[in-house]
């Protein structure tokens, strides 16, 4: 798969946290896994990685009002 924006095909995988904020909370997980393009810094997450991020973020939401996970 190239990339639409700089038309590079390398990936390298790689971790990176993620914040969310809704409502005045804000929740922060750290250490997820990401697939990278160096050349131009885009990452993205896998499908089943972000639907467990989804799920989540809403569970970490709905209980604290600043919620950090690895
Ligand atoms: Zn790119």
């Amino acid at each position: 798969m190239r990339c639409d924006v700089c038309g590079d095909g390398e990936i390298r995988s790689g971790r990176k946290p993620k914040v969310m904020r809704r409502g005045g909370r804000v929740a922060v997980v750290t250490d997820i896994p990401v697939e990278e393009r160096p050349s131009c810094g885009m990452t993205w997450l896998d499908g089943p990685v972000a639907r467990s991020l989804d799920d989540l973020f809403r569970e970490m939401l709905a209980v604290d009002a600043v919620a950090i996970r690895p």
